[in-house]
């Protein structure tokens, strides 16, 4: 149908994005193409070492997954979008798909290894996340293509992530969030993956706060300099939410948070999380 229908027709999946831009006259499809209809593209399956979602899996559905929480900061992420009216609706592959700077689930997804496959009736290909976000509200589906999964390996043992956002309100998006993912090996850093939300046209992964724990233990030391790396690496724009500055050093306080529970959760203690509001 999005072939034969051309490129003003657009897809709609849980409405959550789109139809806010309609109503504000933002966006203007000639037709709309209604996912909802089709059966079996909302799933959460474990499947050798992955974890896969089907594409119109609700932010809801991921939240209440036994499955999903075996990767924990996914269970944070779905728990902390918005409100349960958005959560109920709201799809993982929408928010993809949108690819809003501000969405949570770019931001999470970016510090596990995951892909995304893409489809169309020429056929399927799979893409990593990291491709598939291009800019702000830009990603690498072609018009006749719709993203039907999202996979991501589940991390390896010895591993504990957390995401925090800082919100003004649960119905609004973050002023500024941080997903950290660590794999310890004993006291050692084997693996660090950290990204920031809210604060760049994309979410963006602090590469240089990454190297400041890889290989270490984590200490005041170790997480000062991660903390200043992430700071230094945000790209923060002035707005209703904050100035530029308070956003950076949002982001540092975030990261230090963050650090502290994806460890402890990584020797393996169970830590509820939710987002900080103001
Ligand atoms: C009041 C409010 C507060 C919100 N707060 C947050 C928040 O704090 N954090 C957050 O992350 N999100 C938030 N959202 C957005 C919410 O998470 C949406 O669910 C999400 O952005 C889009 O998902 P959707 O399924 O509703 O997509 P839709 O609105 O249906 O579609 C969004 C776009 O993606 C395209 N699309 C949808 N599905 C596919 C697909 N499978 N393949 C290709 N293209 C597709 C559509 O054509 C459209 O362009 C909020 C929304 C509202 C209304």
């Amino acid at each position: 149908m999005l072939r034969q229908l051309g490129d003003e027709a657009r897809l709609l999946a849980g409405g959550q994005s789109l139809i806010p831009l309609m109503k504000l006259r933002f966006a203007n499809p000639s037709h709309l193409v209604d996912l909802n209809f089709i059966s079996g593209t909302s799933y959460i399956r474990e499947d050798n070492g992955d974890l896969r979602f089907g594409a119109l899996t609700r932010h809801v559905e991921i939240e209440v997954s036994a499955v999903a929480a075996r990767i924990p900061i996914v269970h944070d992420c779905a728990a902390g979008i918005a409100d349960v009216q958005v959560r109920n609706r709201g799809t993982i592959g929408g928010s993809l798909a949108e690819a809003d700077p501000s969405g949570d689930w770019a931001v999470v997804l970016m510090t596990l290894s995951t892909e995304v496959r893409c489809l169309s009736n020429t056929g399927e290909r799979t893409v990593s996340l990291p491709a598939f976000i291009k800019d702000a509200y830009t990603t690498a589906l072609a018009q006749d293509e719709l993203l039907s999964e999202v996979l991501v390996k589940i991390p390896p043992k010895g591993s504990g992530g957390a995401y925090l956002a800082f919100k003004r309100a649960a119905p609004v998006y973050p002023t500024a969030s941080v997903a950290v993912q660590l794999t310890m090996e004993g006291e050692i850093c084997k693996d660090a993956a950290i990204a920031l939300g809210c604060v760049g046209l994309t979410a963006i992964r602090a590469k240089d706060a990454e190297a400041a724990l890889r290989g270490q233990s984590i200490s005041e030391k170790t997480l000062a300099s991660a903390q200043d790396a992430a700071c230094a690496a945000a790209d923060p724009q002035s707005d209703m939410r904050g100035s530029a500055d308070y956003k950076r050093n949002l982001v540092g306080a975030l990261v230090k948070r963050a650090i502290e529970i994806a460890l402890r959760r990584a020797r393996g203690e169970r830590v509820e999380v939710g987002h900080i509001y103001a």
